[in-house]
């Protein structure tokens, strides 16, 4: 008997590399003296059927969807699985039961990351109360907090904010902040987390074989975007000295066999503190010239600040550290937006951030974000000139810009909150907001997507864009994939992309 399992439930993005989350908690409970074992049933899931049978698990994915999470829709989601995918899903169902039942633990830690994962949560727990009554349930995890009334009533332990505090009281017996609704507390002093463990999973089954491994070395944000709900989780930023986060790197790639080489920061952005960043450079570059053989690199999400804020030194010392990939939140290309979105990034720091990266070789992927709810056509077309205008970064040989298109999500968000009475749902619980509605938001990504793909960025509309190789038909292939309900009324969609398609040949005579 353990005392522990731990393991994540579908759907966590992918499989490229082990989760970090509950690795760090492992690291926590051995640390402490718990026998625990970490393990990953959305890892099963993937290879069972993601490999195996694409379709199906295209269809149970679209299952797992609980839509927006401020819930004003006017109808309830369909959550009807057809029997022969019900079949399959309960295949996986008996894998995850039979690695319980081999480790027989007094507690099964469940980390419910997104909101697609509280659909297969909901399901499968009961099933894990039937069949080992005695076993005490927890879940926790970014996904557990919206629509959670029903998750929390099946479990014995729901942890909010940070488990690794919680973990503990709980396998102690204890209540304590964070806990069946206890008031979570942050943590103060992140260097006191240990250098996640992760050493039980199967790491060559990963697409990545190991060679890439997720790394923290902060939590929460120094912004407060009007879209982004990094608050609710860490209303505070706080960070791990950067002495710290390079040594992990120097130990997860000195003592797991794979010898990882590439580390993915899982902060809300790297650069939030320039004094850690700095220093966590420097003693990479240190610990990089003691040890010859150890050369990584590393990707993070990245804000754009003025050239005081980051300066020409901290580019150069970024690139000599070995950063490869800059995840940057553009957003939109018009300034005007970027402050209602309470961004507050300057369109010159936003071209300082992209040419400095650029000239020394480091990837970017931009995020932006479609339909905001004061998104005009005008600004929508200087998200469209910014990239044409840099479009010819992508000629560089091995160097090609990736562009995530996002549509704006209603996360339960206090600018969401606070224009509650200005956001509505049409009859295909759809939400709209004076005159930008589903259509309208498609249609712009739609012509985005479009020009970026003319121009030679790597795309992505993020999720709906996963897995398409063929773009020549991009209306069909999306309707045929996902239910032409996704432009909304087709029609309409349609007719706004034709208008703006001719608004922006009139304003720029531009073909
Ligand atoms: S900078 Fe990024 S993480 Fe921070 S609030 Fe804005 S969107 Fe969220």
């Amino acid at each position: 008997m353990i005392d522990l399992l731990l393991t994540i439930l579908p759907r966590y993005t992918s499989y490229s590399d082990p989760p970090a989350g509950i690795s760090i908690l492992n690291a926590v409970v051995k640390k402490e003296g718990f026998n625990s074992k970490a393990t990953d049933f959305n890892l099963i899931f993937y290879k069972e059927l993601f490999e195996k049978n694409r379709a199906v698990w295209e269809r149970i994915d679209k299952w797992m969807d609980r839509g927006p999470t401020a819930k004003k829709e006017k109808k309830p989601r369909e959550k009807v699985l057809a029997g022969d995918d019900r079949k399959e899903l309960n295949k996986i169902f008996d894998i995850w039961l039979d690695i319980i039942e081999k480790y027989n633990p007094r507690f099964v830690g469940f980390s419910v990351f997104t909101t697609y994962s509280i659909t297969p949560a909901l399901e499968f727990i009961p099933i894990v109360k039937k069949r080992f009554p005695n076993i005490k349930i927890i879940v926790g995890g970014a996904g557990t907090t919206p629509h959670n009334k029903k998750l929390y009533d099946m479990v014995d332990y729901y942890v909010i904010g940070e488990g690794e505090n919680a973990i503990i009281d709980i396998l102690n017996g204890k209540d304590g902040p964070g806990i069946n609704g206890i008031p979570a507390e942050q943590i103060d002093d992140m260097d006191t987390i240990p250098f996640p463990d992760y050493s039980d999973f199967s790491l060559s089954q990963y697409i990545c074989k190991g060679k890439m491994l997720r790394v923290t070395g902060s939590r929460g944000c120094v912004r407060r975007c009007n879209f982004c709900d990094v608050y609710k989780m860490w209303p505070l930023f706080r960070y791990r000295s950067g002495n710290l986060i390079a040594e992990e790197l120097f130990y997860q790639w000195s003592t797991l066999p794979c010898k990882p080489d590439m580390f993915l920061f899982t902060d809300s952005l790297i650069n939030g503190n320039m004094k850690m960043l700095r220093t966590f450079c420097e003693k990479l570059i240190q610990l990089q010239s003691e040890n010859p053989e150890f050369r990584p690199k590393f990707k993070g999400q990245w804000i754009a600040g003025s050239p005081r804020f980051t300066t020409i030194d901290d580019w150069n010392l970024l690139a000599e550290a070995g950063c490869d990939t800059l995840f940057v939140g553009v957003e939109s290309g018009s300034e005007k937006l970027r402050w209602a979105m309470n961004k507050k990034v300057k369109d010159e720091w936003l071209s300082y951030c992209i040419e400095e990266a650029y000239n020394r070789d480091i990837k970017m992927r931009w995020f932006t974000i479609i339909g905001f709810p004061e998104e005009t056509d005008e600004d929508f077309f200087e998200t469209v000139k910014l990239y044409e205008r840099y479009k010819w970064m992508n000629q560089k040989e091995n160097f090609q810009i990736n562009i995530s298109i996002n549509e704006f999500t209603l996360y339960e968000v206090d600018w969401v909150i606070d224009h509650e009475d200005e956001i509505h749902y049409d009859d295909n619980n759809n939400w709209f907001y004076e005159d930008i509605i589903k259509e309208k938001r498609m249609a712009r990504a739609i012509f985005l997507q479009k020009k970026i793909l003319e121009w030679g960025y790597d795309y992505r509309i993020t999720s709906l864009m996963n897995f398409i190789e063929d773009f020549s038909e991009l209306e069909k292939i999306l309707g045929e994939r996902y239910g032409w309900e996704i432009f909304g009324n087709y029609d309409l969609y349609l007719k706004l992309k034709n208008d703006l398609e001719k608004k922006y040949k009139e304003m720029y005579n531009n073909d």
